[in-house]
């Protein structure tokens, strides 16, 4: 029974760290994405432009780009135009590092406060330590 309770809490943590690990780039998310942001440069060419460098993405010669969720996707962001802007492959990674490192600490703060997670460091002396002290001030384990 104890084996049970300890796992279920453990088993939704690793479900909730999956829906917020990054998911690849979909094509229909950089199609939604290109039809609404693709702009023509100074020399005619069809650009688009990144917008957390501001630079500008050459597609005729090949240049990687991702399709960046503004509300992050994570929280529910959806793939809409006004949601996607294009971005340099480089210039993604950096942002979704930072949009995942925040998301990651919003859930821990959620589940603390919940109480889904349980300190790692249980105060001393208390049930949970696994450690009691007796009448006699021996100290023993709890359990095992
Ligand atoms: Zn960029």
């Amino acid at each position: 029974m104890r084996l049970l309770q300890k796992l279920t809490p453990r088993r939704e943590l690793r479900e909730r760290s999956a829906m917020t690990k990054p998911k690849r780039n979909s094509t229909r998310d950089r199609r939604i994405c290109f039809d609404a942001h693709k702009t023509t440069n100074s020399s005619g060419r069809t650009v688009l432009v990144c917008h957390v460098c501001g630079g500008e993405i050459d597609i005729v010669r090949g240049e990687e780009w991702e399709a960046d969720h503004i509300a992050r996707h994570a929280e529910g962001g959806e793939s809409t135009p006004q949601n996607l802007w294009p971005a340099h492959v480089g210039c993604h990674l950096e942002k979704s590092k930072v949009d995942n490192r925040e998301v990651k600490k919003g859930v821990r703060i959620a589940e603390k406060a919940t109480g889904v997670r349980r300190s790692a460091r249980p105060m001393m002396g208390s049930k949970r330590s696994g450690w009691k002290k007796k009448m006699d001030g021996s100290v023993v384990r709890r359990w095992r």
